[in-house]
């Protein structure tokens, strides 16, 4: 499990400064939601946090190491997305294994592994399906099997629900928040959609425009909005 520190985090699109200077603490174990509207650097500042993207200045760390020069598989985290690519011609179990096989584990512990994940998602009886024959529900669970199975000490999530239809989100959101309680890692969990993030954060970050407008619990945010745009954006009906 580790903590997460942003220093003063900048990152530029050529002349474009699209994250102004980001500090921020998320805690261990703690389930932070990024929130805000399209364009204002959400997912640009997972990507950073996640090493896809190279941030411009400042400093990343994870679990006390400044990981600012370190590669992706170097920084403990997985990463689940809103468009997350199954392999078609793979069962549910090597969708799930496929990274372990990567990195050469043994078939039977890899079996081993698949098999808990299975068990805490739910997808005991779809192992050997492929990916076509599951609802869109059960392939974002064979998605989020994918990163719990590689036991990282943070996952980043960025907008994993949102081609979900609504009965389905709600109920990943639940699945989500109890995934958290049985795993107790640290997860920073970007979403457009207030109603996501009031319902699943311990922790919400409110960004605009490249920067942290507000930070505190739902309840905080709910009864004193530092600003008109957290009022505005909080408040909203989805
Ligand atoms: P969000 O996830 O909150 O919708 P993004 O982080 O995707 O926002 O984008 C933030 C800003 O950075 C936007 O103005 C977007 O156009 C710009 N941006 C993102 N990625 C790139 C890129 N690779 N090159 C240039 N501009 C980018
Ligand atoms: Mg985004």
């Amino acid at each position: 499990m580790a903590r997460v520190v942003l220093r003063n985090l900048r990152k530029s699109f050529g002349a474009l400064e699209v994250i102004k200077g980001v500090d921020l603490e998320i805690e261990d174990g703690e389930f932070c939601v990024f929130v805000g509207p399209s364009g204002c650097g959400k997912s640009t500042l997972l990507r950073m946090i996640s090493g896809l993207e190279p941030h411009t200045s400042g400093a990343i760390e994870i679990g006390g190491r400044d990981v600012s020069g370190a590669e992706p598989s170097e920084r403990g985290i997985a990463m689940v997305f809103q468009n997350y690519a199954l392999y078609p011609h793979l069962t549910v179990r090597e969708n799930i294994g496929f990274g372990l096989s990567l990195a050469r584990v043994p078939k039977e512990e890899r079996n081993r592994k698949v098999d808990a994940v299975a068990e805490v998602l739910q997808l005991g009886p779809y192992l050997d399906r492929k990916p076509k024959a599951l609802s869109g529900g059960q392939r974002q669970r064979v998605a989020i099997g994918r990163a719990i199975v590689r036991d990282p000490e943070v996952f980043l999530f960025d907008e994993p629900l949102s081609n979900l239809d609504a009965a389905l989100r709600s109920q990943m959101r639940i699945e989500l928040t109890e995934l958290h309680e049985r795993l107790g890692s640290t997860m920073v969990y970007v979403t457009h959609d207030q109603v996501e993030a009031m319902t699943m954060a311990d922790k919400i970050v409110v960004l605009n425009g490249g920067r942290i407008e507000q930070v505190g619990t739902p309840m905080e945010l709910y009864e004193s909005p530092a600003t008109p745009f957290v009022a505005g954006f909080i408040g909203s009906p989805q």
